[in-house]
C-alpha cells in the first residue's frame, strides 16, 4: 500500500495546482514540509503475558487555518511516509471543505484483526499516552480512520481526559454518541460523497434507476455508500473487499450484502463472484474506490471503463494513472472533496463539544448537504471554466485558501504546547 514514495507523490500535486492558483510560491514551499512529526513506541502487555512494542506516528502537517485535524489508522502497512501523505491530504481537504482546520494524521503499525478486544484497548490507550503532549482541543484533533472506530476513539478520549485531569470530549471526534459524539458522524464520509453524486446527477440529468455503481472496498465508507445509493434508487451492481466480491448486473440486495459481510467477514452470497481487479474493470457509470491508497495504478488503469470515479478512499489513484484516466475523459471526483463529509461532520461534533449544545440528526444532514453541494458546485464550475480536472481545481482552490491564511499570519511559525 504505502511505498516510500507515497509522500513524494502526494506533494507532487502541488505543482500542477500552483499554476492555477494565486498562492505565493512561499506557501507552496511551506506545504512541502510537515510542521511536526512525532514517533512513539507503545509497549503493550498482550493477553498471553508477553510484552510487544508497537510503533506509532502523529503528524501535525499544517495548522495555519486552525487546529490540525485528521484520523488515526491502525494497519500493518502504516509508515512514516504514509502518515505524512495522509496528513498533507487532510490539510488540503479541510481547506477544500472550508472548515477552520489544518491537517494532521496518525497511525500505529499493528493488525487489529489479530488482536483481542482488550489488546486493542491497551494499544489505543498506550498510543494516546504517547501522543498526548502533541494533541489537544485547539491543537490537533484526531478521529477514526482505517481499522479504528468510535470505540477506539472513546478509549483515547478517556485516556486523554485522565492525563489532563478533566473531561475533554472535543480532543477527539468520531466518538460514540453516549460520550459526546455527533449524530450522523458514523455514515458521514459516505453521505458526503453521496450528496455530491446527487449534485452530479442533477448537473448531468442522470436517471438513477439506470445508473450503475461498483464499490471497491466494503468497510464503513463502502457499506454506507452502497446503502444510501441503493435507497435512492441507484443500481449497485458490484462490491468487494480484500477477500473478493460479488457482481449482479441487475443490482445487488444491499442490506442483505451488508448483513452477510458483517456476520461472515466476507462479501459473498449473491450474484456471481468477482475479484477486486475485475471489479475495477466493469463497464459501470460510477466506480467508487473505498479502500486504501494506490488501488488504480498504471498496471490496471487501462481496463477502467467507468465514466465517473468517486474517491471515498484517500489516495486511491496514483498520479500517473490519474493523468491517464483524465486523458480518456474519465472524471474523478478527488478524495479531498469526495470523502470530505467525514471531517466535515467531525467539525460539527467538535463545535457541539465546545458549545455543549447537541444537534438533531436532521440538522447535521442539512448542514452537511449544504456544504457538500456548495463545494462540489464551486469545484465543478472552476474545473469547467478552466478546462482542468476536478482534482487540479480542488487543489487550486485549497491553495488559495491556505495562502490567504499563511500570508495573514506572517513568517514565524508557532508551536502550540
Ligand atoms: N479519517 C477521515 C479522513 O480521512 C476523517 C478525519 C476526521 O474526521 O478528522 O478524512
Amino acid at each position: 500500500m504505502s511505498g516510500s514514495n507515497v509522500f513524494t507523490e502526494a506533494i507532487e500535486r502541488l505543482d500542477t495546482a500552483a499554476t492555477h492558483s494565486k498562492a505565493h510560491p512561499e506557501t507552496v514551499e511551506r506545504l512541502r514540509h510537515p510542521k511536526l512529526l512525532t514517533e512513539v513506541s507503545v509497549p503493550v502487555r498482550m493477553d498471553d503475558g508477553s510484552e510487544r512494542v508497537f510503533t506509532g506516528y502523529r503528524c501535525r502537517y499544517d495548522d495555519t487555518r486552525g487546529p490540525a485535524k485528521g484520523g488515526i489508522r491502525f494497519h500493518p502497512d502504516v509508515s512514516r511516509e504514509e502518515v505524512m501523505a495522509l496528513a498533507f491530504w487532510m490539510t488540503v481537504k479541510c481547506a477544500v471543505a472550508n472548515i477552520p482546520y489544518g491537517g494532521g494524521k496518525g497511525g500505529v503499525i499493528c493488525n487489529p484483526k489479530e488482536m483481542s478486544f482488550a489488546e486493542l484497548e491497551r494499544v489505543s490507550r498506550g498510543f494516546m499516552r504517547g501522543i498526548s503532549h502533541v494533541v489537544g482541543l485547539d491543537v490537533d484533533v484526531p478521529a477514526p480512520d482505517v481499522y479504528t472506530n468510535a470505540t477506539v476513539m472513546a478509549w483515547m478520549m478517556d485516556e486523554y481526559s485522565a492525563i489532563v485531569g478533566h473531561r475533554e470530549p472535543g480532543v477527539i471526534t468520531g466518538k460514540p454518541v453516549a460520550l459526546g459524539g455527533s449524530l450522523g458522524r458514523n455514515d458521514a464520509t459516505a453521505r458526503g460523497g453521496f450528496y455530491q453524486i446527487e449534485e452530479l446527477a442533477q448537473i448531468k440529468s442522470f436517471d438513477r434507476g439506470s445508473t450503475t455503481i461498483a464499490i471497491h472496498g466494503f468497510g464503513n465508507a463502502g457499506q454506507y455508500f452502497a446503502q444510501l445509493a441503493a435507497d435512492a434508487g441507484y443500481k449497485v451492481v458490484a462490491a468487494c473487499d480484500s477477500r473478493g466480491g460479488v457482481y449482479d448486473p441487475n443490482g445487488l440486495d444491499v442490506p442483505t450484502l451488508i448483513e452477510t459481510k458483517n456476520s461472515s467477514r466476507r462479501v459473498q452470497g449473491q450474484g456471481s463472484e468477482i475479484s477486486g481487479e475485475d471489479l475495477l474493470h466493469l463497464d459501470v457509470d460510477l466506480l467508487v474506490p473505498a479502500a486504501l491508497e494506490n488501488t488504480i495504478t498504471m498496471d490496471n488503469q487501462a481496463g477502467v471503463k467507468a465514466k465517473y470515479i468517486l474517491e471515498l478512499a484517500n489516495g486511491p489513484l496514483t498520479n500517473d494513472a490519474d493523468d491517464a484516466l483524465a486523458q480518456r475523459g474519465i472524471v474523478a471526483i478527488p478524495d479531498i472533496l469526495a470523502n470530505s463529509g467525514g471531517v466535515t461532520v467531525s467539525y460539527f461534533e467538535w463545535v457541539q463539544n465546545k458549545s455543549g449544545l447537541y444537534w438533531e440528526l436532521a440538522d447535521v444532514h442539512e448542514k452537511l448537504r449544504t456544504k457538500m453541494a456548495e463545494e462540489f458546485r464551486a469545484i465543478w464550475g472552476f474545473a469547467e471554466s478552466k478546462g482542468i480536472t476536478m482534482r487540479t481545481a480542488a487543489y487550486a482552490i485549497a491553495l488559495d485558501r491556505l495562502a490567504e491564511a499563511h500570508e495573514a499570519t506572517g513568517t514565524a511559525a508557532s508551536y502550540a504546547r
